[in-house]
């Protein structure tokens, strides 16, 4: 038994990052006894083709909150302003708020060379609030955590680094093929973005795409479908492989991949 709570909190920057990053492994936590939260650090308001930024803020949150009843998670948003995410003292402090609350055992968020960068910069703030999460003088009022959860970083998509579009390669994936249609079945509940990957991105099937990502982690690991972590192993964090261990039947480390680019 470890000292870890059996509690995972993912906190990603949009509604929708997390059922297209880490659900899947999420899901198979909860196979395995773990309760769930869902944080977006925004509720995604610049996601909107044809609403308002306030009418898109009420779309996504409920699309989100849907999402995340659906794997069984809670639903938090910190309302920061999509595509104007800072790192602020605020938001580091309400993140801290949150991973007490939840009493973390496991946090998940972004990779710090994501394409994104309201990505990055949650992946800034998350680290920072995670780190002091058992510390009483952080100026919140909510119990300090006993131990530093585990932190670990999603894959961004491709996982390519954002400047030169090679592979990154993940420190191990998670074979989620028998929970991939959980995984779609939230992501389809964010009827919103398909217009916006339409305009942004010159994306035709957004949710299409969004599954050939887990098939192409899938081809790298040797399975169907696959999800790409890291742990965060550095400074004064903690390393017990408790995740990994947890889904030992569905965790695969990465063979001999060429660095290039995912096609
Ligand atoms: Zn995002």
């Amino acid at each position: 038994m470890n000292q870890f709570p059996k509690k995972i909190v993912a906190i990603h920057a949009h509604p929708d990052d997390t059922e297209i990053f880490s659900a899947g492994t999420m899901a198979l936590m909860k196979s395995k006894g773990y309760e769930l939260a869902i944080v977006t650090m925004s509720p995604g308001g610049l996601g909107g083709i044809g609403s308002t930024e306030r009418e898109t803020i009420a779309t996504r949150k409920r699309e989100a909150a849907e999402a995340a009843a659906m794997l069984g998670a809670k639903y938090y948003c910190l309302e920061g302003r999509d595509g104007y995410i800072y790192d602020t003292e605020a938001l580091r402090i309400r993140v801290t708020e949150i991973l007490r609350l939840e009493r973390a055992g496991i946090v998940m968020t972004h990779l710090p060379w994501d394409y994104h960068s309201d990505h990055r910069t949650t992946c800034q703030i998350v680290e920072t609030a995670a780190m002091v999460a058992t510390l009483p003088n952080v100026p919140c009022n909510v119990r300090p955590l006993d131990i530093t959860p585990l932190l670990y970083h999603s894959a961004p998509l491709g996982s390519t680094d954002p400047i030169r579009g090679k592979l990154i390669q993940p420190q191990f994936f998670v074979d989620i093929g028998s929970v991939m249609d959980m995984k779609m079945n939230m992501l389809g509940l964010h009827q919103s973005q398909i217009e916006l990957m339409r305009v942004m991105h010159k994306m035709e099937d957004f949710f299409g795409e969004m599954r050939k990502q887990n098939r192409q982690f899938g081809a790298l690991a040797g399975c169907e479908y696959a999800e790409a972590f890291w742990q965060h192993l550095g400074g004064g964090f903690q390393k017990d492989p408790v995740l990994q261990d947890a889904l030992s039947e569905f965790i695969i480390e990465p063979k001999d991949v060429a660095v290039e680019t995912l096609t």
